[in-house]
């Protein structure tokens, strides 16, 4: 149905030009198209259950990110004739207003598999539907429609990677050209001009003064994207030997990875023409890597937690998640609080935290660290809390993924090895035997001596001194003894393992009582 003379197309994420299905629809056949993004106060209001006092949903560098890529969506729309309206406010009110206002008779966006944006998405289609305008929602954040699985797999999501795979297939418009919106899109219709501003500035939001704390080197936007996607992609032998688990999580200069996720969360670059670059890459080359470590694999990983998030309710708690083990976490604010503020005392696990501030992105194995720390392998924190803090700082944070490994760093779901932990001194002299990473990230202890620079309260106070960093005054002496907390952690886990199958009626009362 193409009769529609007015049209919209509200970007929420998606925020590109190239495969972008819900702009295309808008733009045909339309005499007018208002391109609109509204800043919605939901992130930047104080979470209620964040743990530090004050703390917004959305860190500084997520926001600035944000910023830089509406600003070079607005460049690019203005090179095609049109501009991005911005807007403020709760979105659903926002958008019926201007429906009604503008006489909109075709709604365009993409599909958004979170929960907040399906409940905003009924509230809107509902309107649009007693109104009579026409609603085109394409899914493009994805490589598949997470429904189209569920509904394959008999109305359940697959819970491993390895089902996820053999329902997905081949996706199908891996063989077709995507749509790149080159020609000009129709003008924007009336508006009184001063009632949008341009895309603000971070000090307009009021983010004025967090600047000194989070300074990401990456740049958002679309150009961005497609530079960094370029960069990649032209390394045919780097794309080709890809292999994840290899990668170097202290390499900072060089991240050992595309550092595309912010991108892709924000829709900066489609999942699918990665996908298909990738492909080409792989056609092009005589042999590569293979699941699940290839960097394909990688995009398939992301898809797989859509999908388990989209059909499992209550995905993002420990209560009333069905595929989550219940484990008695403790609420410890103390200790959460020296993991948040890195100073926890293991130099490899803080340099992680502080390169989480400041960059808003660290390296996968890097998460792994610190997640498994926090968690299940010294600190014995909710993994909530965890997903909470890494929600706020990650310029990539997304709802499915980030529960999704936060599910599985802390064996509740997914892996259950829980025996298998990280060290916080060894793990990550693996890679950096002289400590550049931490040496970076943690100033005050760039001269301790490599020898002692992943525990440095096991240094002599004479090395100390002529390091300039005492143990217990200038940096902390370790939080925990990770021998013993490692093994306590292990045996509450087998514990409440075990009463999670007893609960399943799989083990007895006397198997638990061994236990103890
Ligand atoms: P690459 O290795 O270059 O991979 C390419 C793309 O594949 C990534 O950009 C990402 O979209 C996807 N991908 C890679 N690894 C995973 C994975 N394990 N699960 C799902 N998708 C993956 N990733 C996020 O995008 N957002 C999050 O909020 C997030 N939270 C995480 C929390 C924890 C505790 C852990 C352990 C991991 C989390 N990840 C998250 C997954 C992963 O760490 C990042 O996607 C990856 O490090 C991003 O770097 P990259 O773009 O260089 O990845």
């Amino acid at each position: 149905m193409e009769t529609a003379s007015v049209s919209l197309m509200w970007f929420r994420k998606g925020l590109r030009i190239h495969d972008n299905p819900a702009l295309e629809y808008a733009s045909k056949g339309s005499k007018f198209l208002y391109p609109i993004f509204v800043i919605d106060p939901h992130y930047m209001e104080p979470d209620p259950r964040a743990s530090s006092p004050g703390s917004i949903r959305a860190g500084l560098n997520r926001i600035r990110f944000l910023l830089e890529s509406l600003v070079d969506l607005d460049l690019s729309l203005k090179k095609l004739g049109s501009r991005l309206l911005v807007l403020k406010g709760e979105p659903s009110e926002v958008l019926i207003q201007r429906l009604k206002e503008w006489d909109i008779k075709k709604l365009c966006f993409e599909f958004d598999a979170e929960p907040y944006y399906q409940a905003l998405d009924i509230k809107v289609k509902n309107y649009a539907s007693a109104a009579g305008i026409e609603v085109f929602s394409a899914v493009s954040h994805t490589l598949f429609n997470p429904s189209d699985i569920i509904q394959k797999n008999g109305g359940k999501p697959p819970l491993s990677y390895q089902s996820f795979l053999k329902l997905a297939g081949e996706p199908t418009w891996a063989s077709s050209t995507l749509s790149i919106a080159s020609s000009l899109l129709p003008p924007v219709g009336d508006v009184r001009i001063n009632e949008f501003s341009e895309v603000p500035t971070i000090k307009e939001l009021g983010y004025g003064d967090y600047e000194q704390e989070e300074s990401t080197p990456f740049k958002g936007g679309e150009s961005e994207a497609l530079k960094r996607l370029r960069e990649s992609i032209n390394n045919k032998e780097w794309v080709a030997n890809f292999e994840k688990p290899k990668g170097d999580p202290s390499a900072y200069i060089k991240p050992a990875t595309t550092v595309l996720s912010p991108y892709l969360k924000f829709g900066c670059l489609s999942s699918r023409y990665f996908y298909q670059c990738i492909q080409d890459v792989y056609k092009n080359v005589k042999k590569h890597t293979s699941p699940p470590v290839s960097l394909v694999e990688q995009l398939l990983w992301r898809d797989f937690y859509y999908t388990v998030a989209f059909g499992t309710p209550y995905f993002d708690q420990m209560k009333g998640n069905r595929i989550c083990k219940q484990i008695p976490w403790n609420d410890d604010e103390e200790l959460l609080a020296t993991w948040r503020e890195a100073r926890t005392g293991f130099p490899w696990i803080d340099a992680i935290m502080v390169q989480l501030r400041k960059w808003g992105w660290v390296h996968h194995l890097a998460r792994h660290c610190v997640a498994c720390f926090l968690t299940r392998g010294d600190l014995f924190v909710h993994w909530e809390k965890g997903r909470d803090i890494f929600q706020r700082l990650l310029i990539d944070s997304d709802w499915a993924v980030n529960n999704g490994n936060w599910l599985w760093l802390s064996c509740s779901s997914f892996f259950y090895q829980y025996n298998r932990i990280y060290s916080p001194t060894s793990f990550g002299k693996k890679y950096d035997p002289n400590g550049n990473y931490i040496r970076n990230f943690l100033p005050v202890l760039k001269d301790m001596p490599k020898e002692y620079i992943y525990e440095p309260w096991t240094a002599p106070l004479s090395i100390q001194t002529q390091a300039k960093c005492i143990i217990g005054r200038d940096y902390p002496k370790p939080v925990v003894c990770h021998g013993s907390a490692s093994k306590e952690c292990k045996r509450r886990l087998a514990e409440a393992y075990a009463l999670n199958r007893q609960m399943n009626g799989q083990v007895s009362e006397e198997d638990l009582r061994n236990l103890r």
